[in-house]
Order: structure tokens, then sequence, then C-alpha cells
């Protein structure tokens, strides 16, 4: 009798942030076909490169799959999970018992669920007592959170992917989508064949999305903020300027015009403040000013800098000025990094946050202290990422849990982080893989965590959309979901009763709940619609895009289209953006270094680096630098050179590029010591930072090269 097929199910793909559905097929040999899920309204039957190739990642080759724990000899050796527990529960008791709980920290990834997430905060903020919770997502979008929370009053992406395919114009700032967020570009393309949508991209460098623009403006590193006060200025005498929404759902628009005309108060301003043609300034400003249906996509150009934040309120105050939010067609859109950077926020997974949204006013953290009955409730903001390494460095925090990312290779100034990590009391690392740069930086507990295919709960796209991670495989060797691991520590320490959770559809529920707690329209993350799901519903939950609040399970498309925006007022907030120059470099540090991605690669390798395809596509660390530039230093394509900033080198492979702004190099953070020798950059990236969001400025380094 032929075998029956195995059932397919329906997950979502773990790189990026559209969030793309897929179906994955098990081969019964612990294998998998995977192809796009149609029903999945991110993605529609699309998958990229990566999400195509995922099938061969999911091979057991180089996971970790038991807990390893550090002996006496200072070897790690396999040991059963309950010695692993007591070790980490011990270790953080004799932490608290001794410095407090602020020498504790946890650091947490964009790849993991929101569930996992969730436990991990509520352990940390509720039940030990610290906020020094942060994540990598950190590097990824927390200037457009810190945006989103001056001009919105909340982390709240106003729009959705279908605003793409209904748009005119569709300008991109600091985001090669091409490469980034594949399959939303391909939707973008889809909307220029069928109504003929313009592309303006807005990017220091000529990469694929430029290629494609009607427009590219290869502005200075740093002057984002500056064209866009130069824009607001443009708008404010146009036609498309609408008074009523500025007069009935906004503030601070007279202060915010009047530091715009100050600093850029026509096209030729702002060409020059720009390093841009007058000419280009001038099209874009009448683009955007004629073109109703516009959006505005941004991401890492944006966000990793040192005026990040301010960057994103001068994309704001353009759309707040004109009216357009909310509205079919129209609206600023945050293309997030990863999987699941908006469900880690949901969850409070940044250090300034609490779950659900919530901040550390006294009512908020009153209220969720309440809600979880937690004992140890952290009161104050914890240490975001630099500052929360800078802190195990000095030797103030000593116990740090690390989960599903590898700072020791993307963290700014990596080295320093690599000496930091070496020298905590206890250092514990949830991880899918045995080897990374971060694993050999000793850690004292290694814990075996579930990987995708083998997850099982929830994560949110950059259009607020949550989508279900389901498992296909079996959970291999010991290896548990994170969780699991956080709950079992957390009994360990006497708060059993509160970590009682039979599964990621428990801690759902609880979630949702929180959500909606006290929330009478107040807080704009809302899913207490979902507060008391089924078990089975759970399991076939469809993808929703929040707010869900009680009553209304079928999500929100957009928002703030007729004000209603979470300040205290319901009113938006036009920020006027600090002035300040385009970055320079001087020697011996002459050029900027910007720091990204390549198209078929996902972070530090881990999972991409197992696909011999995906490795064809760009085989080695490179540095790009443009042709005029390399001549005179002697660089010839393909040879070595050696890359220097202040604070590290790394050797990587020329490649000359005429669309690289002359005096800037790129160099992509891919690769690590674990995948070559030299190729790892994130030891030469400056730590500086955002002063409101703390992320971290990757995209101008000063930095020298020479032939190597
Ligand atoms: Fe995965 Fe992003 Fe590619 Fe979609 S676009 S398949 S989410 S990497």
């Amino acid at each position: 009798a032929p075998l029956a097929s195995p059932p397919s199910v329906k997950t979502t793909c773990p790189y990026c942030g559209v969030g793309c559905g897929v179906k994955a097929t098990p081969d019964g040999l612990g294998g998998a076909l995977v192809e796009g899920d149609r029903d999945h309204p991110a993605s529609q039957g699309r998958l990229c490169s990566k999400g195509a190739a995922l099938g061969e990642t999911i091979g057991l080759s180089t996971r970790l799959l038991h807990p390893l724990v550090r002996g006496a000899d200072g070897a790690l050796a396999r040991a059963p999970w309950d010695q692993a527990l007591d070790r980490i529960a011990a270790g953080l008791r004799q932490v608290i018992d001794a410095h407090g709980p602020g020498a504790v920290a946890f650091y947490l990834s964009g790849q993991l669920l929101t569930e996992d997430y969730y436990a991990a905060n509520k352990l940390a903020k509720g039940f030990i007592g610290t906020s020094h919770v942060d994540t990598n997502s950190r590097l990824c979008m927390s200037s457009s959170v810190a945006g989103h929370k001056r001009g919105f009053g909340s982390d709240t992406v106003p729009g959705s992917y279908e605003d793409l395919d209904a748009a005119d114009l569709i300008v991109l700032v600091g985001s090669n989508a091409a490469w980034c967020h594949p399959v939303l570009f391909r939707r973008m393309e889809a909307a220029r064949k069928a109504r003929g949508t313009r592309f303006v991209v807005i990017d220091p460098r000529g990469t694929e999305t430029a290629a494609e623009a009607d427009l590219h403006l290869p502005l200075a590193h740093g002057t984002d903020a500056l064209l866009f006060s130069g824009l607001l200025a443009h708008l404010a005498e146009s036609s498309a300027f609408d008074a009523a929404y500025v007069r009935d759902h906004t503030t601070g628009f007279e202060a915010a015009l009047a530091s715009a005309r100050a600093a850029t108060p026509d096209a030729a301003a702002t060409a020059r403040a720009c390093g841009l043609d007058e000419a280009d300034v001038a099209r874009f400003f009448a683009l955007f000013a004629d073109t109703a249906r516009t959006v505005t996509c941004y991401s890492q150009g944006v966000n990793q800098s040192a005026v990040g934040t301010d960057k994103v309120n001068a994309i704001l105050n353009c759309h707040f000025a004109t009216g357009r939010m909310g509205r079919e067609g129209m609206g600023p859109f945050s293309l997030t990094g990863q999987p699941n950077a908006m469900g880690g926020r949901e969850v409070g997974g940044l250090a300034n946050q609490l779950a659900a949204h919530m901040g550390f006013s006294p009512e908020e953290v009153d209220r969720v202290r309440r809600f979880w009955g937690a004992p140890h409730m952290a009161t104050h903001e914890g240490l975001k990422a630099v500052d929360m390494f800078a802190a195990i460095g000095r030797g103030e925090i000593k116990a740090l849990w690390v989960m599903g990312t590898n700072p020791a290779v993307s963290l700014p100034e990596a080295d320093t982080v690599r000496t930091a990590l070496a020298g905590l009391d206890l250092f514990v690392l949830s991880e899918n893989v045995l080897d990374n740069d971060t694993a050999a930086c000793s850690p004292h507990v290694m814990l075996p965590a579930a990987a995708w295919g083998e997850k099982d709960g929830t994560v949110t796209n950059s259009e607020r959309r949550i989508s279900r991670q389901r498992p296909f495989l079996a959970l291999p060797g010991e290896v548990k979901p994170n969780w699991w691991a956080l709950a079992q520590v957390a009994a360990r320490l006497g708060h059993a009763d509160a970590f009682r959770w039979r599964g990621p559809a428990d801690i759902f529920r609880e979630h949702a709940a929180l959500s909606g707690f006290e929330n009478a329209g107040t807080r704009d993350f809302d899913i207490s619609a979902y507060a008391e799901i089924a078990d089975a519903a759970f399991q076939d939950f469809a993808p929703v895009q929040w707010p869900a609040p009680r009553g209304r399970a079928q999500g929100t498309a957009r928002l703030f289209a007729e004000g209603g925006y979470f300040t205290p007022d319901r009113r938006a907030r036009f920020v006027a953006p600090r002035p300040v120059a385009a970055v320079r470099a001087e020697p011996p540090f002459p050029f900027i270094l910007n720091t990204g991605r390549i198209r078929d690669q996902w972070h530090t390798m881990t999972r991409t680096g197992l696909s011999p395809r995906l490795g064809s596509h760009i085989p080695a660390p490179f540095v790009a630098i443009h042709p005029e530039d390399a001549a005179p230093l002697g660089l010839r394509e393909g040879a070595l050179a050696r890359i220097s900033s202040a604070h590290g080198a790394a050797v990587l492979e020329v490649k000359t590029d005429a669309g690289q702004k002359r005096g800037t190099l790129f160099a992509p953070i891919h690769w690590s010591e674990a995948t070559s020798s030299h190729g790892r950059v994130g030891p030469l990236v400056h730590a500086v930072t955002d002063p409101v969001s703390g992320q971290p400025d990757s995209k101008a380094t000063p930095a020298a090269i020479a032939p190597y």
C-alpha cells in the first residue's frame, strides 16, 4: 500500500522582519521540503533565497544537543538538565545575595519566540528584580521604537504591507530592501508593475535597491534628518500641507517648522547640507508633495546611527504635516530587521520597557507587579545593550544569561565584549549551536535550545502581524524550549507557581491577558481577544495584526488616520531634530566604515552558513571601496586589505564598487572567527550610541584601509 504523505505544517521564516509564511513537509528522515505558504498574508507564497534554502539548514551537525556545565578543571562537560539548572539557580542566588539583583542581566534576541521573551522578562523584571534585560533588537530598530514613542506616544507601526500595494510613491530611507527584505521588495516591484509606483531611495550607497530607483539620493552619512527637515519646510508651503490634520491631531508643528526653516529653508540649502545635487533634492520634494499615496520605509541606515531617533522623527514630521498617516497607501513604515523584533518589544524585551508596551512609570510598574503577583518588581529602566556590556566589563554586572544571539561578533567593539564575558561570575548561554564566537568566551553553563522547525510559539513581523512558528521536527537530543529552562530556574528560585506553564499556549494567554489588563484603549498593544484562546485555537491560530482587543479578533490594519495617538492628549508630537552636520572622517582614519547585510546570509551565519547554495552568492568577507579611492592606495580588486579603526582590525577582500560613495567603505557583518579567521568586523565598529534610543551607530566608524 502507498505510504501516507507526512502532513505539511505552516510556520514562519526565522530570518528577516518580513515574516514570510512557510509550509514545511517533513521527509521523515530529519529533513523537510520547504515552500512558501500561499495563505500567509505577509508573503502570499513568496520566499527569498534564504527562506527557500531553509530545508538545507535543519541538519544536526552543528547543534548543541545536551546541557554542558563547566567543571572544576575549567572544561565544559555534558551534564544532566537538573545539574545545569541547579548550577544556574545557585549562581544567580549567590550573585543576588552578594551584590543585589542589579548584578544580574539577560541579553536576548529577536530570534526568540515571544513566549521565550515573555518568560525571560517576567523572571528578570518581576521575580529577580533586575531590569537589565536587553536584546540584539537594540542593534536593529530601537531608534524607530524611540522615534515612534516620541511621535505617537507608543511603539506602533501605523500601516500594513497592503499599503505598499496601494502606494504611488515608496521612499526607502537607509534600506537595501532588495537584499534585506527581499519578499517585501518583490511586493513593491509588483506595485510598480500594477500601478506605476515610483521609488525614491535615500542611501549613501548605490545598492541593488538604489539601482531600481526612479531617483537615488546618495546623501552624506548622517544627514537624513536634514533632508526631511528640508522636506518639512517645503511641504509647509505646498498644497500637500494638511492644516486640518495638523490642527486637530498634532502638537509642536510651529517649533518643528521653525527649526527646519532655520537649518534647511529650501532645496538649495538642503542639498548643500546633505551633499546632494540641488535638482535631485527639488525633484524629491516635488514628488513627495505631489503624491498623496506615499509610504516612507526606513531601516538600518536610519536606525543604526548616533542620530537615529531624530531621523525617525524627521520622517514622521513629514507624514504628520501631510496627514498621510494610517490611510490606504500612505504612512511611515519601519522595516524591522528580525523575525520577532516586534514580539520581543511586546513583552518588554528592551531594558526601558515592561511587558505589553508598558514603561517604568510608577503606575505601570504597579500594574505589572499586581498582574504577575511579582515579589521583586524592577522599578527603573535597566542598562541598554552597549552600556550593559560596559557594566559587565567594569565588574558591576556579575551574572549574564545570553539567549539565541552572538554578541562576541555582533556588538560594537566586539573584542571588548569578549573580554567582558570572560570575567563574569556566572555566564549562561542558551544556544542552538555548539561552536560560535560567544560559546568560545567560557560560559559556565550552555543550554541546548530548540531551533527553527522545533520551536512552538509566536512571532510578530514588521506590520504588527502575529504569526505562529510551529514545530515540524521532534526536539533532538535533550534540546528544550527556552521558556521551559527559564521556568525551571524560576522554580528553583522559589517561584514555581508563577511559572507553571504547560506549554506556549499558556504563556500566550497570560501575555494576551496582561495586554488588556486595565487597558481601556490607552495603550497601543492589546491582544486581549486571545486572553482565553483554547489550546486547539492556538494551534490553528491564523496570522493577525494587533491591536486585537476583546471582541475584535480580526485585528487592525491601520491606525491614526483620525488621530487617536497614545499620548496623554491623544495628539501626535512633531519633534524638531537636533542640528547635526554630516559625519566626517579624518586622518589617521580618513574613511567612514559602514557595516551591513548581504543578500544570502543572516546574522553570524550559524544557520545560513550551512547552505552551500547560499554560500556561493558571496563566499568570502569583503570590503567595498570606490575605485578612485582604491587606486591611489594600491588596492586591487580581489586582493586583501587591512581595515583598521581605533578599536580593532580585520582583513578583507577588496571589491571596487562605483556605487560606493567616495571616502566610505562597506563591509558585511556576517563573518566571525567561527567562520573566518580574519573577517569579523564587529571589533572595528565604534560603540557610539544614539542618546535617546541607545542604538549603536554601526554605519559610520572612522577607519583606515591599506593593502595587506
Ligand atoms: Fe524569510 Fe525575510 Fe526572505 Fe521572507 S524575505 S523568506 S522572512 S528572509
